[in-house]
């Protein structure tokens, strides 16, 4: 496994500063280095024509800027916009920009491949290949507000390929570059960290001080239907999984989002809409609907949208907030689970 190389935008500000130092530059110029990366944008230190030459060689003999390489791009006629990236070593990864009235979501990639395999999302069918590293996913973010938005990219949400929790420190050493007010200054509560339910990730994660979304992926209202779906649940079951995520709410005063792949006869039914009401009831919690998004290697079906209506309607009579979630990019494969990091 290829360890990635520390580059430009993996660097905190104080790392940089401390960077600076050590190779005889003042500290102050981390800022001006850090406002041509998150605010210029720049894509190369020649372009920081407004730092001495010595320093922008200094910088470029010393940090790589993120080896990360646009290879293709899909554009869906509902405007969503997916990117197929090549990393240094040949992996790949994919990001998905998704544009509605209101906001530009980026959907960001936090491994290359990943090890959960959950039985409906095609990003686990190739396996682990590694960690990305702090600056590959802000490389990701960075690249997209240069190149692809048709509008402001107002959102950031961990739900690309890969279990953010499984690579806790590099995603939120990024997530707090997002957030720094000298880095790209995007709102803590507009990130978003989707887990599988990794327990001790949470639990991590109801410590940060941040106001970051937490999503968790749920996909069934009990174990046995669970564990069919996602192997992870036998590690971390359905009820202590619960358990955490209502001690975060308690702890955070957060809302717990969980994420509900409705799949025909399996778990959109007027049985599984009881049990998973009785499961959301009176808590600070919301549960976002997915009709499952079809992916060739699994026999899972979509419920018409019909009956994922009315599976909809019995959560909200039974007081859950629930949100039913149109497909977006699915006729580019970037729809939710449909990550697999193909050439085209
Ligand atoms: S849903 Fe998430 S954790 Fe499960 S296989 Fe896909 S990327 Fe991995």
């Amino acid at each position: 496994m290829t360890k990635p190389p520390a580059d430009m935008c993996s660097l905190s500000l104080e790392e940089l500063s401390r960077h600076l130092v050590s190779v005889g530059e003042p500290a102050f110029r981390a800022k001006q280095v850090f406002n041509w990366l998150y605010v210029k944008k720049a894509t190369s230190f020649d372009a920081m024509s407004s730092l001495p030459k010595s320093l922008r060689d200094k910088l470029s003999a010393g940090l790589p800027f993120p080896a990360l390489s646009e290879h293709s791009r899909h554009r869906s006629d509902d405007g969503t916009v997916k990117f197929l990236f090549e990393l240094h070593d040949g992996q790949r990864i994919e990001t998905v920009f998704i544009p509605t009235s209101k906001r530009g979501t980026l959907c960001v990639s936090s491994q290359a491949g990943c090890k959960f395999g959950c039985r409906f999302c095609a990003s686990g069918i190739g396996g682990f290949k590694r960690n990305l590293s702090t600056g590959e996913i802000i490389g990701q973010v960075l690249h997209a507000m240069r190149t692809a938005a048709p509008k402001p990219i107002t959102h950031i949400v961990f739900m690309g390929t890969g279990e953010p929790f499984d690579n806790y420190d590099q995603v939120f050493k990024a997530v707090r570059l997002l957030n720094h007010p000298d880095g790209l200054n995007i709102a803590a509560r507009r990130i978003t960290i989707s887990t599988c339910g990794i327990i001790p990730g949470i639990e991590r994660m109801a410590q940060e001080g941040l106001q970051v979304e937490l999503c968790v992926s749920l996909h069934a209202p009990d174990d046995a239907v669970r564990a069919r779906l996602m192997p992870v649940n036998a590690k971390y079951p359905l009820k202590e999984l619960l358990a955490v995520c209502r001690r975060y709410a308690e702890t955070t005063n957060r809302q717990v989002t969980f994420e509900y792949i409705l799949i025909k006869d399996l778990t959109c039914t007027k049985t599984a809409a009881a049990a998973l009401a009785r499961l959301m009831k009176g808590w600070l919690s919301k549960v976002n609907l997915i009709r499952y998004n079809p992916v060739s290697e699994f026999t899972c079906q979509a419920p018409s949208m019909d009956e994922a209506r009315v599976f909809q309607a019995a959560l909200e009579s039974a007081g859950v907030v629930c949100t039913l979630r149109s497909a977006r990019g699915d006729d580019v494969s970037a729809a939710c689970g449909q990550l697999r990091n193909k050439r085209s």
